[in-house]
């Protein structure tokens, strides 16, 4: 596969060279160059076949000339091997497709973990590679999850200090082996410069084989394509016509997914994208003027970002299908009404948490009667136990997965933020 950079069309790389760059030049994403489309028998074919099948048949036709299908297949299914999307009933005509079972908890995981198996696939035998990478909570877990146990991958992953809950520290700093975990006394952006420093550092980054595994990597968007296909196999034929979804945007990730599944062939009606206080995108689409305002906290915390990296790409492929930017519905949603719609699904028997209340809402206040509208279910509601218990005054037992580390010891360093001290744990902890 192809792709060029969205800032200077003349760098073009294959997938390889695109997911271990992750940017191009000028900071400029990667795009591919040739969308493929199913046409309305193989989509028909594609809906019969497993989650794993049909993810392996749709990624082939992206990279299947840089790996052979049997080794796809392979990675597919140790990337996605846990309990898959589940479409789950709201009320009539609307439903919540859950993309949480996953080690961490969240959609994050199908992204992350398709991400480590195609980097593992290309690293060289008996090379060292080390992802750096700075989290402010979810992408952390996932990336560690994805990466655990992989042989001559290592993975440093730095946080804040007591900026994340304890519950999602024991969700990745329990885990040892290749998984090293550094508290930074300091906040976010202090973590977001130490990686800065460490890529700038041109020797260090060969010596030690230093990638990012960035959440503009395109792997990432790939792997996201294969959740949309399950959800319109799940969804009952008579209503295949009318499906609209409502996404809960961030960086705007899942968005470009599911664009890029429509562009495939898939017959999505429209997509709605739903964003919490920051709301960037809302006022550009409604008044052409891109004016991102300080980030400001809110209850969906993954959701709290003012400069969406990924709306290039979501703009590129409206250009290049000559779809209208104006059929994109976008709309913010307060906190306060936020726990009104979270408290508004407990009453109808459904735990959310409030990255799936606010699509929940955007999407009924816009759609018809006559449509089928889902809306994603990003992060199971244990995640934000404190919040959720608070809004709907009830307990969140936590899942499995969760359960069993409560216990565990935090394993993670304590640093400040000086680069040299990282640098030296670079390269001595190997
Ligand atoms: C990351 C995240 C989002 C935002 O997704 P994007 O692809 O960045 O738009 C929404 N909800 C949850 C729970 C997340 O972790």
């Amino acid at each position: 596969m192809k792709l060029y950079n969205l800032k200077d069309n003349s760098e073009e790389v294959n997938f390889l060279n695109a997911i271990k760059k992750g940017l191009g030049k000028k900071q400029g994403l990667f795009f591919p160059k040739y969308l493929p489309k199913f046409s309305a028998r193989a989509l028909d074919d594609l809906i019969k076949m497993d989650f794993i099948n049909r993810s392996t048949h749709i990624l082939s036709h992206f990279i299947s000339d840089e790996i052979p299908l049997k080794d796809l297949k392979k990675k597919v299914k140790k990337a996605f091997s846990f309990t898959k999307p589940k479409l789950v009933s709201i009320k009539k005509n609307i439903s919540c497709l859950e993309l949480f079972h996953g080690p961490t908890l969240a959609f994050k995981d199908f992204g992350a973990r398709f991400m480590a198996q195609m980097l593992s696939h290309w690293k060289e035998k008996n090379s060292i590679m080390t992802i750096l990478t700075a989290t402010s909570g979810d992408t952390g877990a996932a990336v560690a999850h994805a990466f655990y146990r992989m042989d001559n991958i290592r993975v440093v992953i730095l946080y804040p200090k007591g900026r994340i809950s304890s519950l999602q520290e024991k969700l990745f700093c329990t885990l040892g082996k290749n998984i090293h975990t550094i508290a930074i006394n300091g906040s976010f952006d202090d973590c977001q410069y130490l990686v800065k420093q460490s890529f700038n550092d041109v020797q260090l980054k060969k010596k030690i084989g230093l990638n990012s595994a960035n959440s503009i990597n395109i792997s990432r968007l790939l792997a996201q394509i294969c959740y949309y296909f399950e959800a319109f196999a799940l969804i009952p034929l008579k209503h295949h016509n009318d499906i609209v979804i409502s996404i809960p945007c961030g960086n705007f990730g899942n968005l470009t997914a599911g664009l890029i599944a429509k562009s495939l062939g898939l017959p999505i009606k429209s997509f709605i994208a739903a964003t919490n206080a920051n709301d960037t995108i809302p006022r550009f689409l409604e008044s052409g003027i891109w004016k991102p305002n300080y980030t400001i906290s809110t209850l969906s915390n993954a959701m709290d970002i003012s400069q969406p990296n990924n709306w290039p790409r979501v703009e590129e492929i409206f250009k290049r299908k000559k779809w209208n930017l104006n059929t994109l519905k976008s709309e913010s949603v307060s906190d306060e009404k936020t726990i009104k719609s979270m408290r508004e699904l407990y009453k109808q028997g459904y735990t959310s948490e409030p990255h799936a209340a606010i699509a929940y809402r955007i999407l009924k206040k816009n759609m018809h009667k006559t449509d089928f509208g889902l809306f994603l279910g990003t992060a199971h509601p244990s995640k934000f136990q404190d919040t959720v218990e608070k809004i709907l005054n009830t307990h969140i037992d936590l899942p499995e997965s969760l359960q069993s580390r409560i216990h565990l010891k935090n394993l993670s360093h304590q640093m400040k933020p000086d680069f040299l001290k990282l640098k030296n744990f670079l390269l001595t902890k190997i």
